[in-house]
Formats: structure tokens, C-alpha cells, sequence
């Protein structure tokens, strides 16, 4: 048991000097990778229905090269259906 409790105030020990390296992230809920999540958080606009959303929640679809972003696959399937009416029509 002792053992166990010794493990223990490494592991906070460990989790303080490491606190002390990153100077301001005392609050990182987050293990140990750091992404940019900031830059994954951008809002985007649906093309079909205009609706900006987190980028991160939507629905990626390549469109022609194209990298579109939809707030739902229904609306990433409307937004086909049109294109191809629009491309059959001429
Ligand atoms: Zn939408």
C-alpha cells in the first residue's frame, strides 16, 4: 500500500514540474499533444442551406478538387442532388 501512496506523489511531483515548464497552461485538461485546436475550430459556411458551423462538426465532402464543408449529410446530399441537376440541365 505504502507503495502505491509513494507512486502516487510521483506522479503529482511529476505532474507539477511539468506544470512549471509550461508556464501558463496550469489548466491543460489535455494530455500530453497540444494540437492547434483553434485552427481545427473555424466556422464554415454550408453552401447550401448558409448555416456557419465549426468547421470540426460538419461534413467534409471533396466536390471537384473542391474540400466543402456541410452542417449535415442532408444537406451535403441536397447540395449534390443540385449540382447534378444543374449540370444535366446544361
Ligand atoms: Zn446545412
Amino acid at each position: 500500500m505504502r507503495f502505491l501512496i509513494l507512486c502516487f506523489l510521483i506522479y503529482i511531483g511529476y505532474r507539477a514540474l511539468k506544470a512549471l515548464m509550461l508556464p501558463g497552461r496550469f489548466s491543460s485538461r489535455h494530455e500530453t499533444r497540444q494540437e492547434p485546436a483553434m485552427i481545427d475550430d473555424i466556422m464554415v459556411k454550408d453552401p447550401f442551406c448558409e448555416t456557419y458551423f465549426p468547421r470540426r462538426s460538419g461534413v467534409k465532402e471533396v466536390i471537384d478538387g473542391e474540400t466543402l464543408y456541410f452542417c449535415s449529410t442532408m444537406c451535403r446530399d441536397k447540395y449534390l442532388e443540385q449540382i447534378k441537376k444543374a449540370r444535366s440541365s446544361g
